[in-house]
């Protein structure tokens, strides 16, 4: 059973479902060769998914490309389903730094034949994260750097204002399709830079008023 604790008290909260967003950063898009989503486009990762600060990230044999993507996560702490975005940020509990790691060349293949990308994107340690800090710790959630190094090179930097659909509009979007509860993890999409890591790579995430997550890739 996976559990995320926070980061000044003695909390923690068993994890539920994580839902993640593709296509939430301009950059990212145009990196990618996609095109701009009109509404956010979701999957799931389940909560085995889960990996702490100070672990390592496992490739599964079957792919031969590891992707890191880091991306805020955004708590939920309470129950709701048709939540508007005025009152979107109520159901929020806390915000995380994450890593949505991603098997690519799975995920391009997937995306080719029109596949799901739950192997690509859902395998165990697939989604590292630091502990959560309360909201109100947080006062400014849509205007937050976001930066990930890789051996110390910074390879994403970015900023939370940046993302296409924000955090209000997102949880709006997502509890009109999925009951969310407390315990739920949002992923809300990685800005431009996105790349591969190999064996003894050691990546280190950092949201601005959040903190840091360090993994290894195993
Ligand atoms: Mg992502």
């Amino acid at each position: 059973m996976a559990e995320i604790e926070f980061r000044d008290s003695p909390k923690k909260i068993r994890v539920g479902k994580i839902v993640c967003l593709g296509r939430n950063y301009a950059e990212h898009v145009r990196e990618m060769h996609a095109e701009t989503p009109e509404t956010p486009v979701l999957f799931l990762k389940p909560p085995t998914a889960i990996l702490h600060d100070g672990g390592r990230v496992v490739k599964p044999p079957i792919s031969r490309e590891l992707h890191y993507e880091v991306e805020m996560v955004v708590v939920i702490g309470k129950e709701g389903r048709h939540i508007s975005r005025e009152h979107a940020l109520n159901h929020v509990a806390g915000y995380a730094v994450g890593l949505d790691m991603t098997l690519r060349d799975l995920q391009s293949e997937a995306k080719k034949k029109g596949l799901p990308w739950s192997v690509a994107k859902g395998f165990d340690t697939s989604a590292p994260v630091s502990k959560v800090v309360e909201k109100e710790k947080v006062p400014s959630p849509q205007n937050l750097d976001l930066a990930l190094r890789v051996n110390g090179t910074l390879r994403q930097h970015s900023n939370t204002r940046n993302m296409i659909f924000g955090i209000d509009e997102i949880i709006a979007f997502i509890s009109s399709v999925f009951t969310l509860e407390e315990g739920d993890l949002i992923f809300t999409g990685t800005p431009e830079g996105v790349g591969e890591v190999v064996s003894g790579d050691q990546l280190e995430a950092e949201l601005e008023s959040v903190g840091r997550l360090s993994v290894g890739i195993a």
